[in-house]
């Protein structure tokens, strides 16, 4: 292992891969293989003792009263509005600069995502924003904890309880997060996981959760996971199929178990690149403090060429670690420059979802979206796995600076 890393650096062009699972799973093969054969002899493939083990094991870690374990995290999304009744007639307010099946949910139910816009902070949906799109039709607020940082909860909460709305939380990429020392997805009506691969808590395949502190919401997603069936085909509702695997739920109960030294490597891979890119004197953050309940959107005066990922919450769990490039054609230079060094870098997201076409019949085209079109057009995510090495975030942070030149 350790000659393979040396042997790459030696060579003329390492690269950097911007999610390198096999360095993840390498270390708890032998706890994965355990859990494979576990569920093979068992013989139990759907629900049944891991699926009720894996939920106990994440209501205990978020500290929510129920978890329930289904099939993605879009599910999770559409199966939260299903047993809040949102369908046809109702709107949904969900931030633009975010993954499209936060928006493609509610249009599925039939009703309509109204597209808020963000804050240069932390990239996550502005609350101020949010108040202004709020009309008789709407039902539900849908913040996204965005790249593993938690939404400013306060403000929305209110405002959710003072226009009798409900709240879900979109916390795909995010467990793990806190905000004000607490679990994200545990402040809703709902919260909503996902464990595709690429997330903090990665299945091998696809995995989501729903988290409640409400007894009867738990009771009527419960319900609505297995086809409204109340038991022998007696079907009190009309639901769908959204269960967990119980072979996901197996192996996502050793990866749970890792979770935490997970996030503590992201935090780590974050604090190096900060220091880095702050020492080159080419990169500064977006604000100076929190701002998050500013409703107007603007570049800091003569910003440096790199803005920095900003922390508004200190339990940031770093999903992703997104700069964002202000001259003109930088990202897409530095982006081409990186790939040519063989390093992973992506764009979260090229294109904001009120500019979607699939969207253009909606109301939110007419609004303004200036921190969403700005952060499409300038922002690059760099490699923050776990296990990145410090060499490796170097020849990133280098890379990147000579770039920039
Ligand atoms: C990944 C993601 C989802 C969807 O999760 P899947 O498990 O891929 O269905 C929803 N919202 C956000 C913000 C995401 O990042």
């Amino acid at each position: 292992m350790i000659l393979a890393f040396k042997f790459r650096f030696m060579s003329d062009s390492p690269g950097v891969p911007i999610l390198d699972l096999g360095r993840n799973h390498q270390p708890i093969q032998a706890e994965l293989e355990a859990a494979f054969h576990r569920v093979l002899t068992g013989g139990q493939f759907i629900l049944g003792p891991e699926v009720t083990a894996f939920e106990k094991e994440c209501a205990d870690y978020l500290g929510v009263k129920h978890a329930l374990g289904v099939s993605s995290g879009t599910d999770a999304l559409t199966l939260a509005m299903m047993a809040l009744g949102i369908g046809p007639g109702d709107e949904v307010i969900v931030p633009s600069y975010t993954f499209f099946a936060t928006a493609g949910c509610v249009s599925r139910l039939g009703a309509v995502p109204v597209f808020a816009d963000s804050t240069f902070c932390c990239y996550n949906i502005s609350p101020a924003e949010i108040e202004k799109k709020v009309t008789a039709k709407t039902k539900a607020i849908m913040p996204v904890h965005l790249f593993g940082q938690s939404a400013d909860l306060d403000p929305i909460r209110k405002l959710a309880e003072e226009k009798g709305l409900f709240l879900i939380e979109d916390a795909a990429q995010a467990i793990g997060a806190k905000y004000r020392g607490r679990h994200v997805g545990t402040f809703g009506h709902f919260g909503c996981f996902s464990f595709f691969p690429t997330k903090n808590l990665g299945a091998l395949g696809d995995a989501g959760l729903i988290t409640t502190n409400d007894d009867r919401l738990a009771a009527e997603a419960r319900l609505l996971r297995t086809h409204g069936d109340a038991g022998t085909y007696f079907h009190e509702k009309i639901g769908a199929n959204f269960r967990i695997d119980a072979l996901q739920a197996a192996l996502l109960r050793v990866k749970l178990r890792h979770l935490d030294a997970s996030a503590a490597g992201r935090q780590k891979n974050a604090r190096i690149y900060l220091e880095k890119f702050q020492r080159s004197g080419q990169a500064g953050f977006p604000v100076e403090a929190c701002a998050c309940r500013d409703d107007s959107f603007r570049l800091p005066g003569n910003p440096p060429p790199i803005l920095l990922p900003f922390s508004c919450q200190p339990d940031h769990v770093y999903n992703q670690f997104v700069v964002l490039f202000t001259q003109a054609g930088a990202r897409d230079r530095v982006q081409k420059h990186l790939h040519s060094k063989k390093i992973g870098a992506r764009i979260y997201y090229p294109v904001p979802l009120h500019a979607q076409p699939c969207f253009a019949p909606l109301t939110g085209r007419r609004d303004a979206f200036p921190f969403s079109d700005y952060a499409a057009g300038h922002s690059l995510a760099l490699p923050i796995f776990p296990e990145l090495l410090e060499d490796e975030i170097d020849l990133v942070a280098n890379e990147i600076i000579a770039a920039l030149h």
